[in-house]
């Protein structure tokens, strides 16, 4: 495991990593993302971040290369030692991942349910991976400064973090920042699952995880970890006041300075038109004949008809209310009754938004097409085909999907919430500026209304539709420039421990 590891810089910190998702190899949304692209930006100046994540049964051991370790024996509450084996790989041939190997609760289906139906005992499992994570470093001699949690599965471990500072074990003096990718979710459970990770009742408190009577690990990890972060600036105002917050605002406003927003970045390496594999034709800013060809290639993929003239509009997304299914239920029928737009959906979900979809193409063919599952391929050649980018979230903790659009060139159609809201520059009509067009208001007929914006637009301004993507494609959210903000919120948080 001691890969490019010589490239730490003395003063950096060691950094851990903790999570339920690392792409690629295991992803159910941004999460999944970040907890690649970041440690990779860490690495890149010097900081020594490593990756914990379950070996869950869908990854693919051969595929990416993983190579098993000596095991480690867990020691749980009340004195039950759990075996885990530990493999590790190396993500994007860099970052050093350990796969921490348990059948009875990773050998399984999904990561967090099994088609929709939550796993019960998730609570215990994402408690083993975190004493898991912590065993495989001791056993490596392997300390870190920080250790780095990831929403609710995770966030149990700055608790632990402090029960074992109070033990006097050698993790314990590691410091612990929370990330909030999504406060939707929080990880409510029966307390029984405080015994097994060996938290006594002191931890069961309002003021620790309880919350009605049950533990909610969110919470847990807002309360006890030395700093929190979420990944924009306006979610992490929504989410200090209700009913952003979810029932959890307080206890975020009494972290003060210790919560902030920090945005995600994109992973240009891997979403950039220039050189992207999965697309049919490369274009950049300067020169979009290659767009045009991927629009074609897309509507005949998809069955659409090959209309250059028509405004094609791209859906990549969970199907799930917080992406504003209800909207598009309410308003996509009418939209398209009333213009000649195209769509183009790829997502999967809730299955009365799947159902809704494929009557959609039904009702509309040659306009609609529409693809239920899971593709990253397809998924690149939406972003790369599309003209405008539909995302009207509820709410939208950052969105990495409109960051990938803006890089395409295809013009995000969002509601200004959360990340959204800070990374879509609203169209200007009178100068032609602009990056995308934002509704206000989480009603059909707003959105009804920046659709048709974004079509009219289309039709009677086609010389700003060019405009924008030129600026679309030019704007950067590199991850360069969060790392170092995380890299001094890691600072900040050692210092807590005389580090
Ligand atoms: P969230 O994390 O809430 O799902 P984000 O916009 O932050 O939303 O991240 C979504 C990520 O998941 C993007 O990388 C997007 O391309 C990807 N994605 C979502 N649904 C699909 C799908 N059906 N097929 C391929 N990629 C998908």
């Amino acid at each position: 495991m001691e890969t490019r590891v010589q490239n730490r810089k003395p003063d950096m910190p060691k950094v851990l990593f903790v999570a339920s998702e690392c792409a690629p190899y295991a992803k159910c949304g941004g999460l999944g993302d970040v907890v690649a692209s970041l440690p990779k930006a860490l690495r890149q100046r010097g900081v020594d971040a490593r990756v914990a994540i379950p070996l869950y049964d869908s990854i693919d051991r051969a595929k990416y290369g993983l190579s098993e370790e000596p095991a480690c024996l867990v020691p749980c509450g009340g004195g039950e030692v759990n075996g885990c084996g530990v493999w590790r790989g190396t993500n994007d041939g860099d970052v050093p991942v350990w796969f921490v190997e348990h059948n009875r609760y990773f050998a399984r289906g999904g990561i967090y349910d099994d088609h929709g139906a939550e796993f019960g005992d998730n609570a215990f499992r994402f408690g083993l991976l975190c004493m898991a994570a912590a065993q495989v470093c001791r056993d490596r001699n392997w300390i870190p400064d920080v250790v780095h949690v990831h929403d609710w599965p995770t966030a149990v471990l700055p608790a632990l973090l402090d029960a074992w500072r109070k033990a006097g074990t050698p993790l314990g003096r590691a410091a612990s920042v929370l990330t909030i990718h999504n406060q939707g979710y929080q990880g409510y459970y029966h307390p029984s699952a405080l015994a097994y990770l060996g938290l006594g009742p002191g931890y069961f408190t309002p003021d620790g995880l309880e919350a009605w009577g049950k533990i909610n690990l969110l919470k847990g990890g807002i309360n006890y970890a030395d700093a929190v972060t979420t990944v924009s600036p306006t979610y992490a105002k929504e989410i200090l006041a209700e009913p952003g917050g979810n029932g959890l605002s307080a206890y975020l406003q009494k972290r003060g300075a210790d919560f902030e927003g920090i945005l995600n970045g994109a992973d240009y390496d891997v979403w950039n038109p220039e050189n992207d594999r999965a697309i049919p034709a490369h274009y950049r800013a300067e020169s979009l004949i290659g767009k045009t060809l991927c629009k074609r290639e897309l509507q005949s993929q998809i069955g659409l008809a090959e209309d250059a003239l028509a405004p094609l509009f791209g859906i990549v997304s969970r199907l799930a209310a917080q992406k504003g299914m209800g909207l598009m239920r309410e308003t996509l029928p009418q939209a398209l009754a009333e213009t000649n737009l195209q769509l183009v959906a790829l997502g999967s979900g809730d299955a009365a938004d799947e159902a809704f979809f494929r009557g959609l193409a039904a009702a509309f063919p040659g306009r609609v097409g529409v693809e239920i599952g899971y593709s990253e391929e397809l998924s690149h050649r939406i972003q790369a085909g599309s003209d405008f980018f539909l995302m009207p979230s509820l709410f939208e903790p950052c969105g990495l999907s409109q960051l990938y659009a803006l890089r395409y060139g295809s013009l995000p159609v969002v509601h200004a919430t959360g990340g959204l809201e800070d990374t879509v520059e609203q169209y200007n009509e009178g100068e032609g500026t602009g990056t995308g067009f934002k509704f206000y208001a989480p009603t059909a007929a707003a959105f009804r209304d920046a659709i048709s914006w974004a079509v009219d637009t289309w039709r009677a301004r086609p010389s700003h539709v060019t405009m924008m993507r030129e600026r679309a494609m030019q704007v950067r959210f590199d991850w360069a420039t969060s790392a170092q903000r995380y890299l001094e919120i890691y600072r900040r948080a050692m210092a807590k421990h005389g580090a």
